[in-house]
């Protein structure tokens, strides 16, 4: 692999700030469109990547049949053809899921551009290097022999958000006009007296610098790594989640462009949080990465240290709920909830109840089981009793919305509901955690970023976490990383156009 040239060398023509997805497809479309490009990592090397890095590489794209997939995948055998079920994922169901889950408020104009764009974006991320399969672990049950795909996710990267990562920086290192500093952050935009940009200070290791270019796009991230801004706009008890992912994301993107008169746009006050292990770390470990996450929860109960249930665990597959859920954890004492399943499930459960960094209690009773777990004996039992009165008789899949649920109970369960009845009964204790913030900064379909008179801002671009505006109290898995790619790709492109029309107009 080529090494990447790690000291500021330009003159630039596009300085991208970040190393994540979002800012890795901006530099390769904004090199690829002709520009000499400065990707600014705030991490030190051997942590760059972002959030991105920590993902477990899922993007969410439409597709009709099978060809759709394999223009991402590369062609399946006949057997493997004929093992799976893939269904369909429309396009107008990835944009009716953005507009369901964003209670109608997502961006149109954005929302559109995300699907029609998702998968022509992968398939030249793919001819930049980077890998997919179907996954078939995390988004797939057997059911009549075949393998059935659910939730309109049906690719993960190869090796995940790690495999991802290394990809796109592989890909960069392959083309000479992209430069890489690392350990270095981009602090505040430059602009001339018509409030166009004309580069970027910059602060790292050895103190202060700028760097001049005819644009830059901001790609790095959104605030969830800052406690103060948490608090800001999240509200009291945001400062005491733990965050999944990157230290590095602490809102500068957001704020220096604030500062410049940008407009901020989107759910200031809401954010993508999940359940994290209960004995996770404060931030991300590139080790575990995304597996203190406890996602099988659809296939049991989740209760608080009273033993009392509050959310309905099965309202729908679990990528349409997970990243609202762990507000809701949040909200509960101690910050604290338990996932309780029996031997009926247990062979259901992900990949990451198996991990041994696992906060968890095996019991032969349910009494037990809360005693091992600190939760209120009397309580648990209570609530287990009255559920498994409520539980519904009917067929159990876990594939489809099965409907088979527990009702007359508050709050209800709509699918997926089996009595617990089979010990030993195993529970999970799970936080909130943090995957990243909804609010940021208006762009239009460019990726241009737009000021507080509804104008773009000449030679401003952005992508990724930091904008707002599609994402509303809700979020479908795998939207965020498609999101990056496709504005990324945009803005990359926009930037290189935007900066060589500004020197060919000094020039001229
Ligand atoms: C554990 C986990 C699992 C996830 N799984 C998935 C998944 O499977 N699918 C999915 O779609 N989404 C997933 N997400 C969400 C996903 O990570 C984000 O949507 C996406 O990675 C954001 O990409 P980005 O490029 O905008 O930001 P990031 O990847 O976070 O990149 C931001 C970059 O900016 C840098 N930076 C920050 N400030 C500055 C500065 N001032 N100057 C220069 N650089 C700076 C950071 O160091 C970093 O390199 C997951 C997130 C987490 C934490």
């Amino acid at each position: 692999m080529p090494e990447l040239r790690e000291a500021p060398d330009g003159p630039y023509d596009v300085v991208v700030a970040g190393a994540g997805n979002a800012a890795l497809n901006a530099a390769l479309a904004a090199a690829e469109a002709g520009a000499r490009v400065l990707v600014l990592e705030k991490a030190p090397r051997e942590a760059r990547g972002g959030n991105s890095y920590f993902t477990g590489g899922m993007f969410r794209f439409p597709y009709e049949s099978v060809l759709d997939v394999e223009e991402l995948t590369g062609e399946l055998s006949p057997v493997e053809r004929d093992s799976i079920d893939l269904g369909q994922y429309s396009e107008p169901a990835f944009y009716g899921d953005l507009m369901r889950l964003s209670d109608g408020l997502s961006d149109p104009n954005l929302a559109q551009t995300l699907v029609a764009r998702a998968r022509p974006a992968l398939a030249w991320t793919r001819r930049h290097g980077v890998r997919w399969v179907l996954a078939y672990g995390r988004q797939s049950f057997k059911v009549a022999g075949k393998h059935k795909f659910w939730g309109g996710l049906a690719c993960e990267c190869v090796g995940a958000g790690k495999g991802l990562i290394e990809a796109l920086f592989q890909s960069c290192g392959r083309v000479p006009a992209i430069d890489i500093t690392y350990d270095t952050m981009a602090d505040r935009l430059q602009v001339d007296r018509k409030g166009a940009i004309t580069g970027v200070s910059i602060r790292g290791a050895s103190g202060l610098g700028s760097i001049d270019c005819g644009a830059v796009v901001l790609a790095c991230g959104g605030f969830e790594a800052n406690t103060e801004m948490r608090v800001r706009y999240l509200g009291a008890g945001w400062d005491l989640v733990k965050v999944r992912g990157t230290e590095f994301n602490t809102g500068d993107g957001i704020r220096m462009a604030l500062e410049i008169g940008a407009q901020p746009h989107g759910h200031f006050s809401g954010c993508h949080a999940v359940a994290w292990d209960a004995g996770a770390p404060v931030a991300g470990d590139r080790r575990i990465a995304d597996l203190f996450q406890k996602h099988s929860y659809p296939f049991g109960i989740i209760v608080n240290v009273r033993g009392e249930r509050f959310v309905d665990e099965g309202a729908d597959f679990r990528n349409y709920t997970y990243a609202k859920y762990g507000k809701e954890i949040l909200r509960q004492p101690r910050r604290l909830a338990f996932q309780i399943f029996d031997q009926q499930v247990v062979h259901l459960l992900r990949d990451e109840y198996r991990i041994k960094e696992v906060t968890s209690a095996t019991a032969g009773t349910v009494r037990e089981l809360a005693a091992a777990l600190d939760i209120d004996p009397d309580g648990l039992e209570r609530t287990v009793a009255g559920y498994n009165r409520a539980v519904v008789d009917g067929d159990f899949n876990p594939a489809v919305l099965d409907g088979k649920r527990a009702a007359g109970i508050e709050p209800p369960k709509s699918n997926w509901a089996l009595r617990l009845e089979r010990p030993p009964f195993v529970g999970y204790a799970v936080t909130c955690g943090i995957t990243f913030t909804f609010g940021g900064l208006r762009i239009d379909t460019g990726a241009r970023v737009i000021d507080t008179q509804k104008r773009a801002i000449p030679g401003l671009y952005a992508a990724g976490e930091l904008v707002g505006g599609l994402f509303y109290e809700n979020y479908p898995g795998g939207a965020g990383l498609t999101a990056g790619a496709v504005f990324g790709q945009i803005a990359g492109r926009g930037a290189a156009l935007h900066a060589k029309e500004v020197t060919r107009l000094r020039s001229g």
